[in-house]
């Protein structure tokens, strides 16, 4: 999965975070990827902590857009 910003032609970084559904509480382990020069800025940090913030899972993604 990619969040916040990859420039064109820049190379990813890759890393684990544990993410949990908001929904559910279920945990999904997260290879994530961001562009190299956003990761480790302070936007990325606050860009990870809302993405965090607002997971939904697939199940209760689907679940939300049918109610
Ligand atoms: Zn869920």
């Amino acid at each position: 999965m990619i969040i916040g910003r990859v420039l064109e032609n820049e190379k990813k970084v890759k890393f684990e975070e544990e993410i949990t559904c908001n929904n559910c509480g279920k945990k999904v382990p997260g290879g994530l990827q961001t562009g190299a020069s956003y990761y480790q800025t302070q936007e990325f940090q606050k860009e990870l902590e809302n993405f965090k913030r607002n997971y939904l899972c697939g199940i209760c993604r689907d679940k939300k857009r049918r109610d």
